[in-house]
């Protein structure tokens, strides 16, 4: 496996790859078993496998994790050595942001879907998210490029992207991988403690009274949201809401495209979840 670190590191891979076809997955480190089922289904579908792992400051905001977001770079190394990854790719800053991160030519996501849920509370997120995403995707050229469902509104505005601006790359949606007690899994689960991680758990708890009533052909997105919200009492609530694929709320769940998205604290930690219908 190779470890790649500047730009030319990372032309002589694609040179010396020539012809195959490349699997992508963006991610910002502290691998977990979530991560490894993009990894898995990249493996299985093309001929080389490259993981990016890059903590990208402008998807940030200034009173965000930046500073203390788990970074564990030789464990990560060691587990796509393991399972055959065929390039890491890990820039420096300087390396993807050459210009500054403040002087540079900036891709505006749509309003519509970028300024709502996530994008409401994360100022410029979405910005920072397909800044980074549109450079690994010009570096790298990706044949197929792999993304969780469960930051399903990233997804959704990484689709549009790719849609409008014609790149020539495949988006892979992948299913949420959760843990024994169905918390969906995430680098920033490793800040919850014990009593946290408890209160934590009424997230799936709500995930599948909203599946519940949908497989009982309960449809009424307010039916839906108040059962979810109940199963959340006692945590702070960002949002928890029926939306189809452009992040429009829907007043009923349509079968294959709408989802029911969550955003809840935890004390400090903010986790997001959702499930797809
Ligand atoms: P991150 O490192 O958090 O930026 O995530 C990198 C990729 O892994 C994103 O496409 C995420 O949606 C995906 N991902 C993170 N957690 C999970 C999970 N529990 N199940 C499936 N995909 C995930």
């Amino acid at each position: 496996m190779q470890i790649i670190k500047t730009i030319e590191e990372l032309q002589i891979f694609k040179n010396n790859n020539f012809g195959k076809s490349i699997g992508f997955i963006p991610t910002m480190g502290a691998l977990h078993l979530g991560h490894l089922s993009l990894i898995d289904n990249a493996i299985s579908n093309n001929d080389v496998v490259i993981v990016s792992i890059f903590v990208n400051p402008t998807q940030f905001g200034a009173n965000e994790d930046f500073d203390i977001y788990p970074r564990m770079e030789e464990k990560d190394i060691e587990l796509c050595r393991s399972i055959s990854v065929d390039a890491i790719f890990m820039p420096s800053v300087d390396t993807l942001y050459p210009s500054g991160i403040d002087d540079e030519v900036i891709l505006l996501p749509p309003n519509k879907m970028a300024s709502v849920f996530e994008g409401a509370i994360r100022e410029n997120h979405f910005s920072g998210v397909l800044r980074v995403v549109l450079k690994l995707f010009n570096l790298i050229n990706p044949t197929n490029a792999y993304f969780g469902k469960k930051d399903a509104q990233q997804l959704l505005i990484i689709k549009k992207m790719v849609n409008d601006l014609f790149i020539n790359t495949n988006i892979i949606p992948c299913d949420i991988i959760r843990d024994k007690n169905n918390l969906a899994l995430s680098s920033r689960n490793t800040y919850l403690d014990h009593a946290s991680y408890e209160m934590a758990l009424k997230i799936p708890n709500a995930i599948q009274a909203a599946i519940s009533l949908v497989m009982a052909n309960v449809l009424e997105s307010k039916q839906i949201e108040n059962a979810a919200m109940e199963c959340l009492s006692g945590l702070e609530i960002d949002y928890c809401n029926v939306v189809d694929f452009n992040l429009e709320k829907i007043d009923q769940v349509k079968k294959d495209s709408s989802l029911l998205i969550i955003a809840a604290r935890v004390g400090k930690v903010r986790l997001i979840d959702n499930c797809w219908f």
